[in-house]
C-alpha cells in the first residue's frame, strides 16, 4: 500500500487509505488543531492543565498542545494522580515525569494515599467486605476526578486537558446510553459542557477525532515512551466489555466509531439545554462544587466508611 501523501510505502492504515510513517506524524497534529480550532477549545489567554495519566493518550495530547501553548507564551502546567494500582500506574508516572521533563513542563502529583489515607486497591477491598456496590473504575474514576479538578483550580488553570479519543468517547457514549445516565451524556463532546460554575474547570478533549491506533503510532513515531498496556482492573470494567462490543461491531461495519460520535455531537446540545443547568451547590463536608448537597467523592467515601457525616 503507497502513502495518501506521498506515494512512500504507507505503513500506517487509516479509513481512507494508508499514510507513511514520515507523513503520519503531521496529519495526526493537524486533525487535532482542526478540532481545537473547530470546537474553539481554547483561547490563548487560558491557562492549561494538562490531566496525565502517563499513558499513551494523555502524553499525545500534552505534546501537541504544549507545541501551541508554547508559541502562544500561555502558561501550562500538568497534574498527575496516583491512584495506588501497583505495577502499573508507578510506571506511569515516571514516564510522566521524564515526558515533562523533556519538554520543561512543570508538573504536579497528587496521591490517594496522601488524600483519602488509602490506595484505590485499598479502598475496593473495604468496599468489597462491606459488600458496597462499586466497580473499581468508578471508585477510581470520582475520586480522582475531585483532586484533578479541586487542584488544576487551585493552581490557577482555566482549562484542563484531557487524552480522551474517539474510542474513549465512543466507549462513554454508549455506557452512559446504556445506564441511562443522560446527565452524564451531557458532558460528552470535544468540550465537556459543565456548568459554568467557577468551581468546575471546563474538560477539553483536542483527540476526539484521533482513534486508539492513531494515537499508539503518534506516540511510537515521537519516540515518547509510554507503557503499551492497559490498567490491570480494566479487563472486569464495564469499559472493557463495551469497548470489545464496539470492536466487534467495527469489524463487520467500519466507521461505527465515527458514526458514534459524530451523531453524539448532534445530540448533545439538545441534551444540553434540559440538563446541564442544574443548580450547582456546596458539597457539604468538602466544600467542593456538586450537583447534590453531598458530592460523589464524599458520598463514595461515607459508603465506605472512611469519612463520617
Ligand atoms: Fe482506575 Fe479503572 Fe482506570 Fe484502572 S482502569 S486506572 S482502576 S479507572
Ligand atoms: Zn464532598
Amino acid at each position: 500500500m503507497k502513502c495518501i501523501l506521498c506515494n512512500r510505502k504507507g505503513e500506517i492504515e487509516l479509513q481512507q487509505g494508508h499514510l507513511c510513517e514520515k507523513c503520519f506524524p503531521e496529519y495526526f497534529q493537524k486533525k487535532v488543531y482542526r478540532t481545537i480550532r473547530k470546537y474553539r477549545l481554547f483561547s490563548k489567554d487560558d491557562v492549561l492543565c494538562f490531566a496525565l495519566s502517563g499513558g499513551k493518550d494523555s502524553l499525545a495530547v500534552a505534546y501537541v498542545v504544549s507545541q501551541i501553548a508554547r508559541k502562544q507564551k500561555q502558561r501550562m502546567f500538568a497534574i498527575g494522580v496516583d491512584e495506588g494500582v501497583k505495577n502499573y500506574r508507578e510506571i506511569q508516572l515516571e514516564d510522566m515525569k521524564r515526558f515533562c521533563d523533556g519538554l520543561g513542563i512543570e508538573y504536579h502529583i497528587f496521591r490517594f494515599s496522601d488524600e483519602y489515607g488509602k490506595t484505590n486497591e485499598e479502598m475496593m477491598d473495604i468496599a468489597r467486605k462491606k459488600g458496597v456496590d462499586i466497580s473499581q473504575c468508578t471508585l477510581c474514576g470520582i475520586l480522582r476526578r475531585r483532586i484533578l479538578n479541586r487542584e488544576a483550580r487551585n493552581l490557577g488553570a482555566t482549562k484542563m486537558v484531557v487524552g480522551h479519543n474517539l474510542d474513549d468517547e465512543a466507549q462513554t457514549s454508549l455506557m452512559n446510553l446504556f445506564k441511562g445516565s443522560v446527565d452524564l451524556m451531557a458532558r460528552l463532546g470535544p468540550a465537556s459542557g459543565d456548568s459554568k460554575h467557577k468551581g468546575f474547570i471546563p474538560r477539553i478533549k483536542p483527540l476526539y477525532f484521533c482513534t486508539n491506533e492513531e494515537t499508539a503510532a503518534f506516540t511510537r513515531l515521537k519516540g515518547i515512551k509510554v507503557l503499551y498496556k492497559a490498567c490491570p482492573h480494566r479487563k472486569d470494567s464495564f469499559r472493557e466489555y463495551v469497548d470489545k462490543k464496539i470492536e466487534s461491531i467495527e469489524k463487520d461495519y467500519p466507521g461505527t466509531k465515527t458514526s458514534i460520535i459524530q451523531n453524539i455531537i448532534k445530540i448533545v446540545p439538545l441534551i444540553r439545554k434540559e440538563y446541564i443547568n442544574s443548580e450547582i451547590k456546596v458539597c457539604r463536608i468538602c466544600g467542593e462544587p456538586s450537583r447534590n448537597s453531598t458530592c460523589k467523592s464524599c458520598d463514595t467515601l461515607r459508603k465506605i466508611g472512611l469519612i463520617k457525616a
